[in-house]
């Protein structure tokens, strides 16, 4: 019988584990939110993932339960632990995930670089600590957002006092020192419940309006000693996190050569899609593999340079469909993947891969492809 992965929503992340699920051989299965999500055609399941009724029924037909968000909570999977599923990344690990304050103590516990930060109940909390960064800081909901929501630069503490207002009682805010980084990176690893553990290189991301935007792999300009520094802290993380899957971590590189930890994922990401077409194994087969306990795969790139780009939705009534055979003309050597989402203005409804051994014609091509789109 095949081994049957089970995973908890059906968005775009979740879709692009089928393909090589069915390589590998692996009986994949999707618990997904509603009908006609990116991942339906693994959709076994359509329900609330909040609700541990039809989380336990979805469960008791797999091996492993992972995820294609962060968002299951933690009461349920804890319940499945108890119940004996195999659940990957854990609830011990995932809770670092689904919250950005305690995510920031458990780094700070590992010694792991990351800005100033500190916990803030009330807008008099908030103001000392600007008071003491130059009166400016990162104010963050530790729960629920995503691309940028949840996110907001401050240079008084009265900008955050709705989001204080709507904290219930006992909760607080993250606030960090605001960063003057020169660019973002992320680091991904695999790790397998046995430990065994593999790093893919460090990538920049660029970002516009909080949204991932491109990605290039390996990040141009690393010399030798960062890529070793961001690849130990990647592996540190997941080991003293106890992560099983791929784990993510997003970074800020400073003027002055820092690299501080942003936040983290515990899923493929983003950042990791350069891999579908440009490394020996992609994030998305190694989720599988270390998530179901098998040997991992070499994450070497198949050329010099890979990038990835997001294709943001335009209009509403535009077929986004339509649109891949441009694409495809526009660049044969690109590799285009849609996530079968009705485009709206701003969302992710795919991204184009291009790898080879020149950085400027490699991005010329992937832009290309993408800008089909636009
Ligand atoms: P999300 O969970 O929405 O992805 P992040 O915590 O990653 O939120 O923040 C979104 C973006 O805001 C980051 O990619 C970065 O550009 C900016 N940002 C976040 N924290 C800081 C910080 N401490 N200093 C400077 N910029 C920051």
């Amino acid at each position: 019988m095949a081994l049957r992965v089970g995973v908890i929503g059906g968005g775009q992340l979740a879709r692009m584990m089928i393909a090589p699920a069915v390589e590998l051989g692996i009986d994949i299965r999707v618990l997904a939110e509603d009908e006609g999500m990116s991942a339906q055609l693994a959709a076994t399941a359509v329900g609330d993932y909040r609700d541990l009724d039809t989380v336990r029924r979805f469960a008791a037909d797999v091996d492993v339960i992972t995820f294609d968000h962060e968002h299951v909570p933690q009461e349920v999977l804890r319940a499945l632990v108890a119940d004996g599923v195999a659940v990957h990344p854990g609830p011990d690990a995932l809770r670092f995930a689904q919250d950005k304050l305690d995510m920031r103590a458990r780094l700070a516990d590992l010694g792991a670089p990351q800005p100033d930060w500190a916990r803030v109940a009330d807008v008099g909390e908030l103001q000392t600590f600007l008071d003491a960064h130059g009166g400016r800081g990162v104010v963050k909901t530790p729960r629920g957002g995503y691309d940028g929501k949840g996110v907001r630069v401050v240079s008084a503490a009265e900008e955050a006092a709705d989001w204080f207002s709507g904290l219930a009682d006992g909760d607080a805010l993250l606030v960090e020192e605001l960063v003057p980084f020169v660019r973002e990176l992320a680091q991904q690893v695999a790790r397998r419940p046995n430990g065994e553990s593999v790093s893919y290189p460090v990538v920049e991301t660029v970002q516009k309006g909080g949204v991932c935007a491109e990605v290039i792999a390996p990040a141009p300009g690393v010399d030798a000693e960062h890529l070793a520094e961001a690849a130990r802290i990647g592996r540190e993380i997941a080991e003293g996190l106890g992560v099983t899957g791929m784990l993510a971590v997003e970074l800020f590189q400073t003027e002055d050569g820092r690299i501080l930890v942003n936040e983290l994922a515990m899923r493929p990401h983003n950042s990791g899609h350069w891999s579908q077409d440009g490394a020996v194994t992609g994030q998305f087969e190694q989720h599988l593999r270390a998530v179901a306990d098998l040997p991992l795969g070499e994450t070497t790139p198949h050329a010099d340079w890979s990038v990835m780009i997001n294709i943001l939705g335009g209009p509403a009534d535009a077929g986004m469909l339509d649109r891949v055979p441009a694409a495809l003309a526009a660049s044969p050597q690109a590799k285009v993947h849609t996530y079968g989402k009705a485009p709206r203005p701003g969302r992710k409804v795919g991204h184009v891969n291009a790898s080879g051994s020149d950085l400027d014609t490699v991005l010329a091509e992937a832009r290309a492809a993408a800008d089909a789109f636009a």
